[in-house]
Order: C-alpha cells, then structure tokens, then sequence
C-alpha cells in the first residue's frame, strides 16, 4: 500500500529546485560559459559565441571566470543562470586586502612565460610549475624574445638554452616565442585553440604582446563588449576575463595580478610531476622515507654526486618539500 505523503508549496519548490540542479540535460537549459562578473551581475557566453548579460539564482552559489553553467530566459526576458556545473579546478588568490578570491574556474593549461630579457631565474618558472600541476593543469613553458637570444652575451645565452634543453629532457613542453620575428606563434596558436589559456610570468617577459598577437582580429567587437561592461564595474579589484575565441572551445584568461603562483601547501604529486628526475632515483633510495640529505644509500644524492641531477635542482626540491603536505 503506498502512503499518500502531502508537501507543503515550500517543500515542493525545494524538491523542484534540487531535481533542477541534479539534472543536467535539463533540455530547456542552454549551456554557456561565465565570461567576466563584478558583484552579481554576470557576462556569459552561449554556445553560438554570444554574449549576453545575466543574473544566477541564488542556489547557484558565487560564480567565477570560466565556470560552465546553464542558463534560460525569465518571464522578462532576462538571461537567468540555473545550473554550475562542477568545476575541475578552481584558481583562488587573496585579494588587495587578504581576503579569499575567486579568480578563475576551469582551466585546462597555464602558459608559464619567461624571455630572454629579462631572463627570469629558473626557480620562479620550476616553482610556478609545481603550482600548475597542483590546481591541477598542464603546464607550457613559454621561451618568448627569442629574436634577442643574437644580442645578448654567448654565457647567458648558452645558461638559457641549458635550461630550456633540460626543461624539455625532462618532459615538459617548451615553446619557444617572437612577437618581433614571427617564430614559434603559430604552434602557440594551435596550442591554444581549444583550451582555456591562462598566462603567467613576470612582467615585461611578453605576456600582453602575445596575447594580442593570438588572438584573432575577428576577436575585436567581442572584445569591445567586454570592456565596455567590466568598464561599469564599481569594484576596485577587477575581475578575471576569459577572451574566448571565436571558433573553438579555447580562450584566454586574463586574470589581473596574476603573475606567478606562491604556493602555501605543496601536495606531494605535484612536487613529483615538477621533479620527475629526482622522482624516479628516489626509487633506489635505501630507505623508503629517505629524505635525500645525506642518509646511507640515498639514490638521489648519488645522481647528483655523479652529474645527473643539477645540485640545484634537488635544493630547490627540498625546498618546496618544506611546504609540502
Ligand atoms: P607583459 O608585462 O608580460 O604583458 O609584457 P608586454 O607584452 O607588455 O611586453 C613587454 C615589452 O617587451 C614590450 O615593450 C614589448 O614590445 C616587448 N616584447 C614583447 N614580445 C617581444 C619579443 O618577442 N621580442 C622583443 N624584442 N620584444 C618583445
Ligand atoms: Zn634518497
């Protein structure tokens, strides 16, 4: 025998709500994508690459860059989100006055960017790197001025492209840049295509200038719009944009303050992914929780001792362990 259960109208609305947020081919909900924000009030872009203005409801909770959400209009036509989807990653930074921002959501890879000049101490790019595998992204180092590499003193240059040669023989993916030749934009620019791009690096390395270089001129009315409404913002701190691109999934994320990551807390597989070399001796070590310091049968040590790990390197692995969890 089934028991007839009556719900009151507040009841009901809280069941509907909940059944609207669980399901998410809602096939009355169009999907989009946040763009830009100050307080409440959101830009968004549909699927067609269309912006439009708009308002969660509250169940939806703070909404951030890059969040991917589900939409509809009101009964007075205005773009009302319903829906978040769950972010695969979240950026978050304190802001002017220490408090907790969200700066982004979602994003697929960080271009980790330094130049020739200035050349940027490699600690900053590996700590940086540590952090992008912490969100968790990929990241992709960006070698950019390379049409200065010719002017500047064959010891710095042979330092550069040591570094360079090794970031890549360990793994990771460089890209080497000119705005001022041409070099290395177009592979950035199919690298960029369908991911959602954030750029770091300190300033004067090229970030801006490459960032105008890739995006495509079609882009400028988009662009426009978006100025013209982060310019009615009222907030002192503004927010992050995400500049998508016109065809495609991919876009930049222009987060403003943004130029490297500190790290509070390091979890350990990030510290492994940055470190894959010192990662993979530490296998050998004697001693599973060997701390790589001048315990007997330390693998680690050995390789250092032999040439094949860089001294500093492994410093600065110990390092960041200090902070890790
Ligand atoms: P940001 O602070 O990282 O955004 O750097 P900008 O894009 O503002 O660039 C800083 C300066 O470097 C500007 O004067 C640019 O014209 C210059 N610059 C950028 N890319 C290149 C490049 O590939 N080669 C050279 N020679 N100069 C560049
Ligand atoms: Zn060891």
């Amino acid at each position: 025998m089934t028991r007839k259960i009556r719900l009151s109208k507040q009841q009901q609305r809280q069941i509907d709500r909940r059944r609207r947020v669980a399901n998410d081919t809602d096939s009355s909900l169009e999907p989009g994508i946040v763009v830009t924000h100050h307080g409440h009030d959101l830009l968004i872009e549909d699927a067609e690459h269309h912006l439009h203005r708009g308002r969660a409801r509250r169940t939806v909770g703070r909404l951030t860059t890059g969040d991917r959400i589900r939409w509809q209009r009101d009964e007075q036509d205005n773009v009302l989100i319903e829906q978040r989807e769950d972010r695969r990653n979240l950026l978050i930074r304190p802001d002017a006055y220490g408090k907790k921002k969200m700066m982004a959501a979602n994003i697929d890879q960080v271009l980790v960017v330094t130049s020739v000049l200035p050349w940027m101490n490699p600690e900053v790019v590996e700590r940086t790197l540590v952090a992008v595998f912490a969100l968790p992204a990929r990241p992709v180092i960006v070698l950019n001025k390379t049409d200065l590499l010719a002017e500047i003193d064959a010891e710095q240059r042979e330092c550069i492209e040591a570094t360079v040669a090794l970031w890549a023989s360990l793994g990771f993916e460089v890209i080497r840049t000119s705005v001022k030749s041409g070099e290395g934009i177009e592979t950035l620019r199919e690298r960029l295509h369908d991911q959602v791009t954030l750029a770091v690096g300190l300033s004067g390395v090229g970030k801006t200038s490459l960032s105008r270089e890739i995006t495509p001129r079609a882009d400028q009315a988009a662009i426009g719009a978006i100025s013209a409404f982060n310019r009615e913002g009222t907030h002192t701190t503004r927010a992050s944009t995400l500049y998508r691109f016109p065809d495609g999934e991919g876009g930049l994320i222009d987060a403003p303050g943004v130029r490297d990551f500190p790290v509070d807390t390091v979890p350990t597989e990030a510290l492994e992914e940055a470190f894959p070399e010192i990662h993979a001796a530490s296998a050998y070590c004697r001693f599973n929780d060997c701390r790589h310091i001048n315990e007997p049968g330390c693998a680690v040590r050995a390789a250092v001792d032999d040439g094949e790990i860089l001294e500093r390197r492994l410093q600065q692995y110990q390092a960041l362990r200090a902070t890790s969890d």
